[in-house]
């Protein structure tokens, strides 16, 4: 095929080419092929418009090619591209660095760390956690994703699809049922679990760390109860556990909060972030304990692309944006509008199948069900929602164990009349299917 040829095609010939090219592993939320992506808006390659309520997965906190997070990238590229910060470090990754250290909750100092992916920065959490505290075990929540490497598998609490055929896998991992009082877990069952374990499972004193996500992402948008996340903090500091706060879905900015885990004003001995940091440049960090992270020896941690300069420019840019565009409130306004208009679509006669809407900020979901007495989940429903949502012009991602819960994640940065947009599409899609 000559050079640029072929450069529009239609998204059928182009998802004919992915399935004969690429396995079938790694799932598609559509078929539909993106050709440009302005802030909350993507085109597709047949020119057809999408309001983006996905944003990558949580990556688009500042929206698609934010000018000022493009800018900097440009400038960064034309200065070097790579050099390996273990071979020639550079300036962009000690600023973040620092950036994010003065951001991070708890009045320690502290020290942060880059890699490419959320997987990586959650495997290497789990390696500093290790290395501090000379302790194996760690402890891990049901319904929680942690990413798709061998550890972040093991600690990921579901299995299908995450872990069917993957096994075996890494040892000295537990998990606790995660407290949700929509589906019958109390925090009062979560910390029995936990002391359940501690007494049937492992010592206290063989467990590295407890890791946690203050706002399950892939799980369903379920949001820690702030007492649990204080409890947990308790029982980690009288048996010198380190407390991960998994912030890759529900940090920088999404939730109101830098990290979410500020909601429970609960300091954590690690942060670990991803996706929205850099606004689409693969980017993850692990933020903690300044005599934490320097436990372990030199040359045990890093990575040929870790912290790279463009990634870590663009972040600089992310975190400009971020303040000067007074994001942290922006997130609580839109969320609260987001889940308003959710809450008024629960109230209507005619849609009695959505059983909760539920979020923190701007990290918004509702949880589809067959009837509100049995709460039984409506994967059925969420799926003819989220195909009906694209047909309309809507790019709309489902999550959640059961697969029922529909999630928000549009840029912060969308304006009114884009995110009513996109809520007026739900709200149709779902009156045709209470209709059908
Ligand atoms: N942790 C959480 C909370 C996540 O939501 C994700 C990604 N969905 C990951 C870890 C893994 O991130 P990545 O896909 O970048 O490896």
């Amino acid at each position: 095929m000559p050079f640029g040829a072929n450069v529009m095609s239609s998204n059928a010939d182009l998802q004919a080419r992915r399935e004969a090219a690429v396995p079938r592993g790694v799932g598609n939320a559509t078929q539909v092929y993106a050709q440009r992506a302005v802030n909350a808006e993507v085109w597709d390659v047949e020119g057809r418009r999408y309001v983006d309520f996905a944003g990558g997965i949580a990556v688009l906190n500042t929206g698609h090619g934010h000018p000022k997070v493009m800018a900097a990238v440009a400038e960064q590229a034309q200065r070097f591209s790579h050099t390996c910060f273990q071979v020639m470090p550079y300036e962009p990754y000690v600023r973040l660095a620092e950036r994010l250290n003065a951001l991070a909750p708890g009045e320690e100092p502290k020290k942060t760390i880059f890699f490419s992916t959320g997987a990586e920065a959650v495997e290497n959490a789990v390696k500093i956690a290790r290395a501090a505290t000379r302790r194996p075990g760690i402890i891990a929540f049901g319904g929680a994703f942690h990413g798709r490497t061998m550890m972040t598998m093991a600690l990921t609490g579901k299995v299908v699809p995450y872990k069917v055929g993957f096994g075996p896998f890494p040892g000295e991992v537990y998990h606790l049922p995660f407290p949700h009082d929509y589906h019958g877990v109390s925090v009062e069952r979560s910390l029995a679990a936990l002391a359940d374990l501690l007494k049937a499972d492992i010592e206290p004193e063989r467990v590295a760390a407890v890791i946690v996500e203050p706002v399950q992402g892939e799980g369903g948008f379920n949001v820690a109860p702030a007492a649990f996340l204080r409890e947990l903090r308790g029982v980690c500091d009288r048996h010198g556990i380190l407390l991960i706060s998994d912030e890759i879905q529900a940090g920088m900015a999404r939730t109101g909060k830098w990290f979410a885990i500020e909601h429970a004003a609960v300091v954590p001995d690690l942060i670990t972030c991803a996706k929205s940091l850099a606004g689409g440049f693969p980017l993850s960090a692990v933020i903690g304990k300044a005599a934490i992270m320097d436990a372990v020896a030199p040359g045990g941690l890093g990575g040929t692309y870790a912290g790279n300069p463009i990634a870590c420019a663009a972040a600089n840019a992310v975190l400009d944006v971020i303040e000067e565009e007074r994001l942290l409130e922006r997130a609580e306004e839109m969320g609260r509008h987001i889940a308003d208009r959710l809450t008024a679509m629960q109230r209507r006669n005619d849609m009695p199948f959505i059983g909760e809407v539920r979020g923190l900020g701007a990290m918004v979901a509702m949880e589809l069900v067959k009837d509100r007495m049995s709460r039984e989940p409506n994967p059925q429903l969420t799926k003819s929602l989220t195909d009906k949502a694209r047909e309309k012009g809507l790019v709309l991602l489902s999550c959640g164990t059961g697969a029922n819960v529909i999630r928000i994640l549009v840029p912060l940065t969308a304006s009114n009349a884009i995110v009513d947009e996109g809520l007026d599409i739900i709200e149709q899609s779902l009156e045709e299917l209470a209709a059908a």
